[in-house]
């Protein structure tokens, strides 16, 4: 038989029935597969796992030894239970038992577990009559007996690997199939080429491989993981800047500022002087569009700092130069918001046609799901015409058919999870690639930024426009404290008796919601609620309104907002809010991102331990946006010291947007700093963590800038260029997946 390579079907291996479970139960259908399914973690022997650790219906494979077994007949009913008690190094112990009606049926398996030998148990910890037990778990003996189940060959090293497993495939079944074909794989082609192995001191694919699986030391082990980490940043960093370098070169309708047009009317007409980030960024902004290649850049900024007057400014330039531009928001809400402010900021320069109109004049469009068929047809005939020179309106805008004369810039707003992916199913709508402007107010860390947005430019506005007042954030410990509690909600009258709007925002919406209307905090794990065990279900929208009403706030005019509302209620409500008919606005975190009324100086976020830090900080920046000072009150009952209550404390710390991302960045878990837009990168980031690898990401990078700066096609690296390829359709076919 010829040796194996990653892509031999693992049918075709002699491994034969188990391929099926592996292929049903792990998704592992090549030889590549099952090489890239690294152990998840590692039991030494000599060193038993912790038994006082492990709790009840917790799925464990644990390394233990046997202290005694034996068979007895059960009291009540006919059969026989076989009970053995396995210990680890503190001597804490847990029972395992096997029932059987006929006695020889069990009596093997005393045989194997003799006092003092040492085995792998698997199964689902329960609980009976006080004491914790495996009933029939799985189990291997480690050490040399007089059975045939013992894996000694399995286990040489003292290192023993532990699998994500499934039911009917244990981990040391993995270990097996794996040794097996390890035992016959051929020299894979590297995809590191040998002078970076050699520069950055990594070892050979087929010797990490051999490691990671069947590690020697701890010493060795490491080495394997940091090579094979390398390769998953490696195949990133490539496909990343490949990209970045093929839209550098790939051609786009460049459109150059004119004079004495639009732009010029618009910057003549500003009310403010722009920030001098506002004027780097725009001349960033300016140069990109003026080449004949697709701009790509990613602008971020504090909430507050302008990004939306320097994406204006570029829409403008797009619109003197002949073309149209498309600015997605994440809701229907912020959408009409953006409407609405643009208008108002470009005033008689967006009402071409009517009456007042400037000669330069261009028309604003809005585009929307929950729009009546009239308004609708309207703006697709401006949109199809190019009388519209900016169409407004969700991601729906770009995958429900909305035509453009001339799409040359589309502008992405708030939106941190807007991958490679939906970038891609742009570039397909226009004759030529358009130039794209991604915005975030989210600081995104740098290795995410890398790993994320690496074919990006960025560009960053540090400072707020002059006259923005600063936020004063304070939390209000409700169950130490409850006068503090009343002393919020007076606070909040005042502001509102001073002439001020205010905000409260509550973690859910309530009613018979379902219960994933539950905002998307951090894991629930380290938010500590009143205590441990079962939490009390988070403070509701809908349950909260009526009480302050009829409570510390009545005599306000109070308005709801909430996902869950019909789109043009929830336009009624925000335009009702901005325009001051509304006091107070109770929300869900639909006023997380963009919300801009000037005039609310006030936010009370109840349950704040139920946020997590960056997106507390994205709430806040909705108050302050005026010349008034902003206030934000965080309402929890975590205890202090708790986690949940030191994150609060982070976050009245500092208005340091930067750090509270870091912050946030090492207090999440792994899985969800991708986000959900990034979820098929996240599959291919096995072992790379963006949390504690950001100098092998950012060495990575430098090192694939200088490849493919030789090699941009990679010709003369096939291997490298066969892993970005399989990175990219698997990504791709993630994205058609989730449609
Ligand atoms: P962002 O989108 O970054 O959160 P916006 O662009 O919405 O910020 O700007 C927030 C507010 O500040 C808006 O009302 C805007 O008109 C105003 N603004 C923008 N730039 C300046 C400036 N240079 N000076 C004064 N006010 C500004
Ligand atoms: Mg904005």
């Amino acid at each position: 038989m010829d040796a194996l390579t990653f892509a031999t079907p693992l049918k075709k291996t002699p491994l034969g029935k188990v391929t099926t479970l592996l292929a049903n139960e792990l998704d592992l259908h090549t030889v590549g597969d099952l090489l890239r399914h690294y152990p998840r973690r590692y039991d030494e022997r000599g060193h038993h796992t912790d038994i006082a650790g492990l709790a009840v219906g917790e799925e464990v494979t644990i390394l233990a030894r046997v202290k005694r077994a034996g068979v007895r007949s059960m009291q009540r009913k006919p059969g026989y239970v076989l009970e053995a008690v396995v210990s680890d190094d503190s001597g804490a112990t847990l029972s395992i038992t096997f029932f059987a009606q006929k006695r020889h049926n069990i009596e093997w398996r005393e045989r194997t577990l003799k006092e003092g030998r040492t085995g792998l148990f698997a199964g689902t910890v329960t609980e009976f009559r006080g004491k914790r037990q495996l009933t029939h778990p799985d189990c291997v003996m480690l050490d040399a007996g007089d059975d045939s189940d013992a894996a000694v060959d399995e286990f040489a090293g003292a290192l023993i690997p532990v699998y994500r497993a499934s039911r009917s495939v244990p981990t040391w079944t993995i270990t097996r199939c794996v040794r097996v074909v390890l035992d016959l794989l051929g020299t894979p082609p590297d995809p590191l080429p040998a002078h970076l192995r050699e520069g950055e001191r990594l070892i050979d694919l087929r010797t990490a491989l051999h490691e990671i699986h069947r590690p020697t030391s701890w010493e060795t082990l490491a080495g394997a993981r940091h090579r094979l980490a390398w390769d998953e940043a490696f195949a990133v960093q490539v496909s990343l800047v490949q990209r970045k370098l093929r839209a550098a070169t790939s051609p786009a309708v460049p459109r150059p500022r004119r004079e004495a047009g639009l732009l010029e009317a618009f910057d003549r007409s500003l009310p403010f002087t722009l920030t001098a980030g506002q004027t780097e960024v725009g001349a960033d902004l300016a140069h990109d569009l003026a080449t004949p290649h697709p701009m790509h850049r990613l602008l971020q900024g504090e909430v507050g700092s302008g990004k939306t007057v320097c994406a204006l400014r570029a829409v403008l330039q797009v619109v003197d130069a002949g073309g149209q531009a498309a600015l997605l928001a994440p809701t229907e809400v912020l959408a009409a918001q953006h409407l609405r402010s643009i208008r108002a900021l470009l005033g008689p320069l967006g009402r071409a046609g009517e009456l007042d109109s400037a000669d330069e004049a261009t028309r604003v469009a809005l585009v929307t799901g929950s729009q009546s068929a009239a308004a609708r047809r309207q703006a697709l005939a401006e949109a199809a015409s190019g009388e519209a020179g900016l169409v407004v309106g969700t991601h729906a805008l770009l995958y429900e058919g909305v035509d453009f004369a001339d799409l040359g810039l589309v502008v992405v707003d708030e939106q941190h999870r807007f991958g490679v992916e939906q970038r891609d199913a742009l570039r397909a709508k226009a004759d030529a690639p358009p130039h794209v402007l991604v915005m975030t107010a989210t600081p995104i860390p740098r290795t995410v930024a890398m790993t994320v947005f690496g074919d990006l430019e960025v560009s960053t506005l540090a400072e707020l426009p002059m006259g923005r007042s600063p936020i004063a954030t304070h939390v209000v410990p409700a169950t130490e404290k409850p006068a503090f509690l009343d002393r919020a909600w007076r606070r909040l009258r005042e502001e509102v008796e001073a002439g001020h709007q205010a905000y409260v925002v509550c973690p859910r919406i309530g009613g018979d919601a379902a219960p994933d209307d539950v905002a998307p905090g951090p894991a629930t794990a380290e938010t500590s609620g009143p205590g441990p065990g079962i939490r009390r279900p988070a403070v509701a929208v809908l349950d909260v309104a009526p009480l302050l009403t009829d409570g510390p706030l009545a005599g306000l005019r109070i308005g709801i907002l909430h996902g869950r509302l019909p789109g043009d209620e929830k336009d009624a409500v925000m335009r009702d809010f901005a325009a001051g008919r509304l006091d107070v606005l109770v929300a869900t975190t639909v006023v997380e991102v963009g919300v801009d009324v000037p005039n609310a100086t006030a936010m009370i976020v109840l349950d704040a331990d139920r946020f997590g830090i960056s997106q507390l900080h994205q709430l806040r920046g909705r108050v302050g946006r005026g010349s008034a000072a902003g206030l934000c009150l965080l309402v929890t009952e975590a205890p202090p010291a708790s986690p949940a209550r030191e994150r609060l404390d982070a976050v009245a710390s500092t208005l340091d947007g930067f750090r509270l991302a870091e912050l946030d960045l090492t207090l999440r878990r792994e899985g969800d700093v991708l986000g959900e837009a990034q979820s098929g990168r996240r599959r291919h980031l096995r072992l790379l963590s963006l949390l504690k690898d950001a100098d092998l990401i950012a060495q990575a990078r430098r090192r694939a800038i200088e490849l493919l700066d030789d090699d941009p096609e990679l010709t003369g690296h096939p291997a490298l260029a066969a892993a970005v390829a399989s990175l990219v359709d698997e990504e791709r076919a993630e994205f058609l997946e989730k449609g």
